[in-house]
């Protein structure tokens, strides 16, 4: 399970707050030290985690004292709010444009789990009754429309396809008619992913964004790449401009700083996190949920 290490090291780190009576700055540097090591090896950021540890000293040290907690429950509260605060406070929602059909872009490097949160998606908009229509902008990997064809028959949705010899950017215009044609109020489109970021496959995905004008760029990260995640989430919000991010893989044994790090570092949301392979193991992020988890 992702977390594991770093809930019990963050868990154990808390503990030792318990028998405080008083907080002095002393008091706070040994849980603390333990705190930021238990960050460190879950693959947080270095500044991500030297940021945390400072701000919780900070509001500890100036904590009004409350008469109904104690000083090491009120620790244990700051503890909580500020890793809630570094996921992204509240949840951040999928935008829904006003008039459809909402446009849906799907953007990662290859092997992230990119068309698999496409077909997680359609089945997650179609269980509240919206009509998506799946989109095979892919056209460099052969196996890619296929497996969008597949994902799309699972789910129960429509896939438009103009194979591969049409370029991706008037794939995306057209399927804007297809949807009309089709009345689907929402299109998710399935774009190439490469190996490695490259200057082509930005311009192409900058290109099907200045054609189609989604209302949501949702990159892909996986979450077992650690802090590889969160510079290829720096690089596309930079080059494209992300609206929100979908970590992958966090079912597996990821020690979890991707998650922790990628919204301080990009100031993008979390917007779904995915837990498995199957199509409903797409799960909305909270914040708040997520902090309790890891907090235990
Ligand atoms: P793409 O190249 O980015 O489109 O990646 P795919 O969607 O083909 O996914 C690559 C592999 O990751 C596949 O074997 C998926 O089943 C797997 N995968 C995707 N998302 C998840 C996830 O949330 N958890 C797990 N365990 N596997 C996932």
């Amino acid at each position: 399970m992702a977390f594991e290490s770093l809930s019990e090291r963050l868990q154990n780190a808390i503990k030792m707050f318990r028998g405080t009576k008083e907080i002095t700055e002393e008091d706070l540097k040994e849980p603390l030290r333990q705190v930021r090591m238990a960050l460190l090896e879950a693959d947080v950021n270095f500044k991500v985690a030297k940021n945390f540890v400072a701000k919780i000293k900070e509001r500890a040290l100036g904590a009004e004292i409350q008469q109904n907690l104690s000083p090491s429950q009120q620790i244990i509260k700051i503890v909580d709010e500020e890793l809630t605060a570094l996921l992204g406070g509240t949840q951040a929602k999928l935008t829904v444009a006003d008039k459809p059909p909402t446009i849906i872009m799907l953007v990662g490097l290859q092997g992230t789990g990119k068309t698999t949160t496409v077909g997680k998606l359609a089945y997650n908009l179609k269980k509240k009754k919206k009509s998506p229509l799946l989109v095979a902008a892919d056209v460099y990997r052969p196996a890619a429309i296929t497996q969008l064809q597949v994902l799309g028959e699972q789910v129960g949705v429509p896939v438009f396809s103009l194979g591969n010899e049409i370029s991706p950017v008037e794939i995306a215009r057209q399927s804007l008619d297809k949807a009309a044609h089709l009345a689907c109020d929402t299109i998710i489109i399935d774009t190439a992913g490469r190996l490695h970021i490259d200057e082509k496959l930005m311009e192409e995905l900058q290109d099907i964004k200045a054609t189609v004008n989604p209302h949501e760029i949702l990159l892909t990260v996986d979450a077992m790449t650690g802090q590889d995640a969160v510079t290829v989430a720096d690089t596309f919000n930079k080059d494209l401009g992300l609206t929100g991010l979908v970590v992958t893989k966090l079912d597996g044994d990821a020690r979890g700083g991707a998650v922790l790090s990628v919204r301080e570092v990009t100031g993008c949301p979390v917007k779904f996190v995915g837990m498995g392979e199957k199509l409903d193991a797409l799960e909305p992020f909270y914040p708040d949920r997520m902090a309790s988890r890891i907090l235990g």
